[in-house]
């Protein structure tokens, strides 16, 4: 179905606010649970818009794309090499076994619309201001109703359920600079050697048009987050970089160590379920927020146009994330001591098995074992 052809039709199956890869992955996985199914998105923005993002789209949001049928990478895009640099200068840098992308947010969230819509999905422009009752805008009105609407989402507020604040929030800037001459194409990220209380780091992100997305994120309750201190730490992180009228865009990420109810069933009017940021499911050690979007996306679509909506979705969520999200929770207290973080980098350096596990933690739903804690230690000096 076209976009904009969903007129005044108010008996949907399922309203998806927020037409990001969470809501695209929603609608996907409902009509692929229910073929022929009644599925509305609704987005502020037209089909195109940008994101603030790093574009860094990890091999585990790929797999998932796969799952529900979904080409959203091209192999040009593909960048196999990982560095990871501690805030002591100790550098990991290996080829990863499952290469990740990077893409452009508005192409690469273009193209997963595109595949809703090819679906059977419709879409329409518009800015969601009230959700109640089962009805969205007082004007479209569904049994499940998902909120894809990111991280300031309305249908979370609408819910009751208060956004992410202080040391549950980060801030980041990015841009999108020329890429050096003879800059090998690797996925960089390196850590600040200043403490900020949680997640501070500057990326790097090659993209296939000749332009590296580069920039700079920490935890909004660090007493220095403001807009100057970020340009200012991205500069000094990334001095290889030309950044002279590179235009930097700032974005909040909703950490997971602070989540809302995912999902919220009321008798008589319907369910609501909450995914991707808007259900608070960015990494709290990478910043990795697209295939947390995309699975969660997925999860919540199936479970829409299925009996008991919220209960499937809740039980489907925690048995994928749970563990990790208690992990993530527990060690974020101490991820910006520059020891641990040295240590953990200096593992992944020395030792193969250490990269990959690290990988699997930042960037999927893997927690660490026992073991792997144990091996990281071995590494503290
Ligand atoms: C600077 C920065 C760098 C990042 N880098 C990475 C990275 O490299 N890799 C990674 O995996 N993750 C990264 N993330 C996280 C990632 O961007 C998000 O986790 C991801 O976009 C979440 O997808 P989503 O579909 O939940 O929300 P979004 O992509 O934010 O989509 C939400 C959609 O809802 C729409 N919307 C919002 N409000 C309304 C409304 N009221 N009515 C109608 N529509 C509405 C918006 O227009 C938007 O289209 C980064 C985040 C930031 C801020």
């Amino acid at each position: 179905m076209t976009a904009g052809s969903a007129g005044g039709r108010t008996d949907w199956d399922l309203v998806v606010v927020g037409a990001g890869p969470a809501g695209s992955a929603a609608a996907i996985a409902a009509l692929r649970a229910k073929p022929g199914a009644r599925v509305l998105i609704l987005d502020r923005a037209p089909i195109g818009r940008d994101k603030v993002c790093g574009d860094g789209i990890a091999p585990h949001a790929v797999a998932e794309l796969a799952d529900l049928g979904v080409d959203a990478v091209r192999p040009e895009e593909n960048v196999a090499l990982v560095r990871l640099v501690g805030p002591g200068g100790t550098d990991a840098g290996a080829l990863t076994s499952s290469p990740g992308y990077v893409v452009p947010r508005a192409e690469f969230d273009e193209r997963i619309l595109r595949a809703a819509l090819a679906a059977g999905a419709e879409f329409e422009q518009e800015r969601v201001t009230a959700v109640a009752g089962g009805t969205v805008n007082g004007r479209w009105s569904a049994p499940v109703v998902i909120g894809a609407d990111g991280s300031n989402s309305v249908v979370r507020r609408a819910i009751g359920e208060p956004a992410n604040r202080g040391r549950a929030l980060a801030v980041a800037i990015r841009g999108y600079a020329p890429t050096p001459a003879g800059r090998p194409a690797e996925l960089s990220i390196r850590w600040d050697s200043q403490r900020a209380g949680g997640l501070c780091y500057a990326w790097a992100f090659p993209t296939a048009h000749g332009t590296t997305n580069v920039g700079y994120g920490m935890s909004s309750a660090a007493p220095l987050h403001s807009r100057a201190h970020l340009e200012q730490r991205l500069h000094e992180l990334l001095p290889e970089y030309d950044l002279a009228g590179v235009a930097l865009t700032g974005h909040t990420l909703p950490l997971t160590v602070s989540r809302p109810r995912p999902a919220v069933s009321t008798a008589g009017a319907g369910a609501v379920l909450l995914v991707g940021d808007a259900a608070s499911l960015i990494n709290p050690f990478t910043g990795e927020g697209i295939y947390s979007a995309i699975a969660s996306g997925a999860m919540a679509g199936a479970a829409a146009v299925g009996d008991a909506p919220g209960p499937t979705y809740a039980r489907a969520l925690a048995y994928r994330f749970a563990r990790q999200h208690r992990q993530t929770t527990a060690l974020y207290r101490i991820i910006d001591f520059p020891v641990v973080l040295n240590t953990v980098i200096r593992a992944a350096a020395r030792d193969r098995r250490m990269f990959d596990r690290l990988l699997e933690v930042g960037l999927g739903d893997a927690a660490f074992t026992v073991a792997d804690l144990a091996r990281f230690g071995r590494h503290a000096f």
